[in-house]
């Protein structure tokens, strides 16, 4: 498999502080990647050492079969399957999460490309601490955006136990054997029973702090970290470490909140790689980031341009578009509106949930999207979109089909929203 840095030097923490070996592999087979240790046992910042963490079960699987000279690892198919899509061009607009980091991670240690077949032991151990680290600092998020669920975001616990929680699938969500485990409380409010708030514990910090003196790259993502103390704590204890110079942030925002607080803190690091998460504009937007106000959000994606003009570190490094079943037609129009407003666009393809993602609409209806990108060739996402949709030809399921209409028709009713009347495109060839 092609070398990846995240498997040699990072270290992914899930919202209840499991390890995970990345953030993208998600494939619940496979825990969704989450690292379990020689007893069987998760694998958590709160019980285990760093060092055991970028050691876990999946890091040291995708090792050897990287020294085994095998193909891509399952653990890997993402990355797999979007290095595909872009024909493996590293120069692409929409680079696999591999060819990202491999490009801003320089590592701490002695392994490349070219040596780390002998930087293993045999079981696929190495001795040092991680470069890199991503973390969801939990799921506190003031959004709920239709494809999200209460893994990501707290907002989303009442309509995930109505809609899809009834039955076994009420404790279906999260990473690993540490799923959200949604309770009632005595006053009938559902809640997280498994909510461990590892962030509060100086046992994390310790660990942190330790981390420091090697660290190059911390990736933030959702619960949303614009809103959490404890994402102004990490920034304040990397700077008064005084390596903020030499460290990257990485973040995927919903950007609905950002202030003067953090981005004066900002101005003192190596970089910011800023994500922000739109999937679709105006009307659409507001639809499927449901929290979100569109006008708030162009205010606030002009207030950090007005920074990055001041200091070039800070970048909005991507708009990012989920292609999905909600955006099934308006990808070309969040491209021309980024294109209008020179804003770099980058996209995502949804595979889960199912129901969400365009993999589970019948050959018909793929044919209709290739057509319909197909006569625009000139916009990025349509090769990709094209491209996407003709590898995955074969996969139906009606089931997933039936159920985005149940998960959309019961979002309509309790947040008073028309997703047909906000996607007409959508329901017509959902209809066909
Ligand atoms: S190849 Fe991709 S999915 Fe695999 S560890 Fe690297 S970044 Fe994650
Ligand atoms: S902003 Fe991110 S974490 Fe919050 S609901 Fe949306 S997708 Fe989920």
């Amino acid at each position: 498999m092609a070398f990846c840095r995240t498997v040699w030097n990072s270290l992914s923490i899930t919202p209840r502080g499991d390890f995970r070996l990345c953030s993208l592999s998600n494939d619940p087979a496979q825990n969704e990647s989450v690292g379990f240790d020689a007893n069987g046992q998760v694998m958590n910042i709160l019980t285990h050492t760093v060092e055991q963490g970028i050691n876990s079960d999946k890091h040291r699987a995708v090792r050897l079969s990287d020294v085994h000279g095998d193909e891509w690892h399952a653990l890997c198919s993402c990355c797999e399957q979007r290095e595909q899509a872009i024909d493996g061009d590293p120069e692409h607009f929409n680079l696999s999460r591999r060819l990202y980091v491999n490009g801003i991670v320089a590592g701490n240690d002695t392994v490349s490309p070219i040596n780390f077949y002998n930087k293993v032991d045999k079981q696929g151990q190495v001795s040092w601490a991680p470069s890199s680290i991503d973390i969801h600092f939990g799921n506190v998020c003031n959004f709920k955006c239709v494809q999200c669920g209460p893994q990501y975001s707290n907002q989303w616990y009442d309509e995930w136990a109505g809609v899809i929680g009834l039955g076994p699938n009420l404790h279906s969500n999260g990473f690993g054997p540490n799923k959200v485990m949604l309770t009632k409380d005595q006053h009938g409010r559902w809640y997280d029973a498994n909510e461990i708030k590892w962030w509060e514990s100086e046992i994390w910090w310790d660990k942190f702090k330790a981390m420091l003196p090697t660290l190059e790259h911390v990736y933030l993502t959702g619960g949303e970290p614009m809103v959490l103390k404890q994402h102004d704590r990490l920034l304040d204890e990397i700077i008064a470490s005084g390596r903020a110079d030499k460290i990257r942030l990485e973040y995927d925002s919903n950007l609905s909140v950002i202030n003067p607080r953090i981005l004066d803190r900002w101005t003192k690091f190596k970089n910011i790689d800023l994500r922000i998460s739109i999937d679709a504009i105006k009307d659409k937007y507001e639809l499927i980031r449901y929290g979100g106000k569109w006008n708030t959000l162009v205010d606030n994606i002009n207030l950090v341009k007005s920074y990055a003009e001041q200091y070039p570190s800070i970048k909005i490094f991507r708009l990012t578009s989920c292609f999905q079943i909600t955006t099934s037609h308006s990808m070309i129009e969040t491209e021309r509106w980024c294109l209008e407003n020179n804003l770099p666009l980058s996209i995502r393809f949804v595979d889960t949930p199912k129901w969400h993602s365009t993999i589970s609409l019948p050959r018909h209806m793929k044919q209709q999207l290739i057509e319909f990108y197909s006569r625009q060739p000139e916009y990025m996402v349509s090769d990709m979109i094209v491209k996407f949709l003709q590898a995955n030809m074969d996969t139906h399921e009606p089931d997933e089909v039936r159920r985005f209409f149940k998960f959309m028709n019961y979002l309509d009713y309790t947040r008073k929203t028309d997703w047909a009347k906000t996607l007409p495109e959508t329901a017509a060839m959902l209809r066909s």
